[in-house]
């Protein structure tokens, strides 16, 4: 029965290629997914921390006080608040990794689909959403940023403008994919820029990428943010990693 399923789907998305992104079943929606996909992810819930929305594992008694990672209670980010949809793990994988490597851009709708329910508070309190920038040599290798996708979508969503270049990356990078947090922030310590600041100054953004790793990357673009008069810096991501 299974075999036969396969043949069946690959027949009609050979036909009609308009499939869950995930499991490949028909669903006559380009870049949509399943609802029984949709359940498998490992959305981030509370209890969490108050401040970069790292997820706790046990619960707290008197749930009205705001919680605090230690890295928050150091005070390590520059951004006012972080919020991420689902944990980074291979499922999650199966939606960020052909929309970041493998040209589906398409995903990037079902992605700021997932995302919109955790940053609708976000979203409120902001005036811009801006997107984490990838340098013009990755742009031209790609043909696209994935965050400015999920932007796009997320605009149309929350009704709120997006700055597409405003905030850039001025230095070309190594792929922050296999360094430790240290060299993570070493690796993209004065990267970005801003271009024009007279639009920002005094607003609130909502920063988008789409996975929050160490918090490096978001961090450096809430520095530079706020360097150029941008009251609060909201941080928005697809996944999380949890470790
Ligand atoms: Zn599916
Ligand atoms: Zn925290």
């Amino acid at each position: 029965m299974v075999i036969l399923k396969r043949i069946w789907n690959s027949i009609i998305n050979f036909i009609f290629p308009q499939q869950c992104c995930i499991c490949k079943d028909f669903l006559g929606i380009d870049g949509a997914i399943c609802l029984s996909c949709v359940s498998k992810f490992d959305l981030i819930t509370e209890p969490k921390c108050s401040c970069c929305g790292f997820p706790f594992e046990f619960k707290i008694k008197d749930s009205n006080k705001a919680l605090l990672c230690p890295k928050c209670l150091k005070k390590s980010f520059k951004f006012d608040k972080a919020c991420a949809a689902v944990r980074y793990d291979d499922f999650s994988k199966k939606l960020i990794l052909p929309l970041k490597h493998g040209d589906k851009t398409q995903y990037a709708k079902s992605i700021a689909n997932l995302m919109a329910r955790c940053g609708t508070e976000l979203a409120k309190q902001s005036d811009y959403i801006i997107p984490v920038p990838i340098h013009l040599t990755r742009m031209l290798k790609r043909k696209y940023n994935q965050a400015s996708l999920i932007c796009t979508h997320l605009s149309k969503i929350y009704s709120k403008p997006v700055l597409y270049t405003t905030l850039l990356r001025s230095k070309s990078t190594q792929s922050q994919g296999h360094l430790s947090s240290q060299e993570r922030k070493k690796n993209v310590s004065g990267v970005f820029v801003i271009k024009n600041n007279s639009e920002i100054k005094g607003k609130n953004i909502l920063l988008i990428d789409d996975v929050f790793t160490t918090g490096a990357t978001v961090n450096e673009c809430a520095k530079v943010l706020k360097q150029n008069g941008v009251k609060k810096v909201f941080v928005l991501t697809f996944a999380r990693v949890v470790k």
